[in-house]
């Protein structure tokens, strides 16, 4: 998402820009996965969208649920849900005129004479940067696949600016800082969806437009509506979707069950949709069905989709390296734990900064301090209150603070001194 971001704000201020991804297919795959909205992510498409089509579904009240599954806690509470997929096609719609179903309702955008020139390359790894003074040499891998075998031949691209958004596991990130490394919290997140007219009565009563929560011991839910296919939002066509976050200590049997796929390869981080063994997903539900309210157990058992993250933690001590030709945004410079909300917001907010900074209209300290101590902030708040959740037994109220806290607006948000500790010597 952050590297799309990129390249349409990019594009919009006049810059010419190459996004290099490395997925084989020209269209990554639907991630089938809600997405809170933050306020930066909605800024973003406020600022840069031309296809007009809304990108959010709101969502008013927050409710807690017992383990019976009864309303315990109810506040109000406004949340704009998205979906991965609806803001992937939104954003590859306004940056190379993707056209999809995603765009019903809204349109193609138009181009505008003033618009950077624009370039899109899958298939390509890269694996190495190179100072050349005046710009940055980028060397990269590009796959061709046919129907009789594929083939990797090594490329190069020189950038003015190199703009690394490669995620968690940044490569770029790697070959900068090779001491930073992404460690496992203890915990993992379940996520699926389920189509609305599926859940049961006493699931959509505390489902639909509600965002609905559950603590237990080592155990969090939270369930809530986002847009169905191709992006709607018409009631009875959207998706129930839940996230659920489960501890599976490092080296335990059961992590290791969970996280070995169906054709018995053992995964890092991530089994995506489809590729979960039958054996560990049943462990998974019978777990569901012994400690989840029966809404959300419920979600479980329904969903066809069900994918594995294990949560983790990273973050690059600056962002800003190769005499300001590579800068690293989103999660490639601070991977946030989910709690926080806030990991699309961070990319889209790293990228607004940054076209401020080339516009002239921020000065580059300026630039430095807003977005790393926005990433140390956040990523420090998502350990705490990830932990609090996880390994300690606390009262609800607890909790529904921790959520209320994570929910302020980064406008309002007073950071803590240390974050800016050291930023003058970036
Ligand atoms: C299923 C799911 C649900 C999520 N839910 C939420 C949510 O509710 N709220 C929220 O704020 N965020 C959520 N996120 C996180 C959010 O999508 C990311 O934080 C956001 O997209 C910004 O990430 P990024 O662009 O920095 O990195 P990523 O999204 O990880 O993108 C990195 C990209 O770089 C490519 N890449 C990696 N290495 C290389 C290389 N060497 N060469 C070329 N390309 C490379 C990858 O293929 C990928 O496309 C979710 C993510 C997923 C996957």
């Amino acid at each position: 998402m952050g590297g799309l971001f990129a390249g349409v704000a990019l594009k919009t201020h006049g810059y010419n820009t190459t996004i290099l991804e490395r997925t084989p297919e020209n269209l990554l795959h639907n991630q089938g996965a809600g997405i809170v909205a933050g306020g930066d992510t909605l800024e973003f498409f406020k600022r840069y969208d031309r296809t007009g089509k809304p990108v959010a579904v709101p969502s008013f009240k927050r409710l807690y649920l017992n383990r019976k599954g009864d309303v315990i806690h109810e506040e109000i509470n406004r949340q704009n849900m998205t979906s991965w997929d609806l803001c992937y096609y939104l954003l590859r719609a306004n940056y190379d005129q993707i056209d999809s179903p995603y765009l019903e309702g809204g349109k193609l955008p138009e181009i505008r004479p003033t618009d950077g020139q624009i370039k899109y390359i899958y298939g390509a790894t890269v694996t190495g940067i190179e100072d050349k003074d005046s710009h940055v040499l980028v060397s990269y891998t590009r796959n061709h696949h046919d129907d009789n075998n594929a083939t990797e031949e090594p490329s190069t691209i020189q950038a003015d600016i190199l703009i690394a958004a490669d995620g968690p596991s940044s490569t770029i990130r790697a070959i900068l800082e090779p001491q930073v490394q992404r460690t496992y919290a203890g915990y993992c997140v379940i996520r699926g969806t389920v189509p609305e007219p599926e859940g049961s009565p006493a699931a959509l009563a505390v489902f639909r437009e509600r965002f609905c929560f559950f603590h237990g011991p080592q155990m969090q839910n939270l369930t809530y509506t986002i847009a169905g296919e191709h992006g709607t939002t018409e009631p009875g066509k959207r998706l129930l979707n839940f996230v659920w976050y489960a501890n599976f200590p490092e080296g335990s049997l059961e992590l290791e069950k969970l996280m070995t796929d169906k054709e018995g390869r053992r995964r890092r981080i991530t089994i995506p949709p489809g590729m979960i063994a039958p054996g560990p997903w049943e462990m998974v539900k019978e777990m569901g069905q012994q400690r989840l309210p029966p809404q959300m157990a419920e979600m479980a058992e329904k969903t066809r989709s069900p994918f594995v993250q294990c949560i983790t933690d990273v973050i690059a001590p600056k962002n800003l390296y190769m005499g300001d030709k590579v800068v690293l945004i989103g999660d490639s410079l601070a991977g946030f734990r989910p709690h926080t909300v806030a990991s699309t917001s961070q990319a889209a907010f790293d990228v607004m900064c940054l076209v401020e900074w080339l516009d002239g209209k921020v000065e580059r300290r300026e630039f430095v301090r807003r977005t790393m101590q926005f990433a140390r902030a956040m990523q420090d708040m998502g350990v705490r209150i990830g932990n609090r959740s996880q390994f300690e037994e606390l009262d609800v109220g607890e909790y529904i603070e921790d959520r209320n806290f994570a929910s302020i607006k980064r406008e309002e948000r007073v950071y803590p001194a240390w974050t800016a500790e050291g930023l003058d010597e970036i």
